[in-house]
C-alpha cells in the first residue's frame, strides 16, 4: 500500500481503507452487515445496529443525491486547486448513508442541492479516490 495520501482523502482510518482503494475495478463498495444487513459509513469494527461483527465491503450502484454541499473557494489543501465543492452524497440504497466526497464534473456554481449524481473513482497509485459527477436530469412523469 503506497504510503502517500491521496490529495482529496478525506476521513481515512484502519477499517475504511477498503473504501479507498476498492474502486480500482469502477465498483463503489461499502461496509455492510452480515446479520441485520445494513450498510455501514463510516466503516467500524461493531455494526451499530445490531453489534455484530459480521461486517464486511459489498458492492452498491454508486449512485445517489446530493445531500447538502459548501463550495469551497480557498485553497486549505495545497496543490488541490480551488473552487471544488464539497458534498454529502445520499447512496440510493440507504438515503441515512451520507458519503462526504467531492462533485467533479461540472461548474462549481451548477451544484444543487437533491442533485443527481453517480460516483467515478480518482486514481492516485493505489489509491481510488470515490468522486461523484452529475447524472443526467431524468424526465419527470409531472
Ligand atoms: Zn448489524
Amino acid at each position: 500500500m503506497s504510503a502517500d495520501p491521496p490529495p482529496r482523502f478525506i476521513s481515512p482510518h484502519a477499517e475504511g481503507e477498503f473504501y479507498w482503494t476498492s474502486g480500482a475495478d469502477g465498483v463503489l463498495r461499502l461496509q455492510r452487515c452480515g446479520d441485520c444487513r445494513r450498510y455501514i459509513h463510516p466503516p467500524g469494527p461493531v455494526c451499530p445496529y445490531c453489534h455484530s461483527r459480521a461486517l464486511s465491503p459489498e458492492p452498491v450502484a454508486g449512485t445517489g443525491t446530493i445531500a447538502t454541499f459548501t463550495i469551497n473557494r480557498k485553497e486549505w489543501i495545497p496543490g488541490f486547486e480551488p473552487p471544488y465543492v464539497f458534498a454529502l452524497v445520499e447512496i440510493d440504497e440507504d438515503p441515512t448513508i451520507r458519503l462526504g466526497t467531492n462533485i467533479v464534473g461540472c461548474e462549481v456554481d451548477d451544484v444543487e442541492i437533491g442533485m443527481r449524481v453517480e460516483v467515478e473513482f480518482e486514481a492516485n497509485g493505489e489509491w481510488h479516490v470515490p468522486l461523484f459527477h452529475p447524472l443526467p436530469v431524468e424526465r419527470s412523469e409531472e
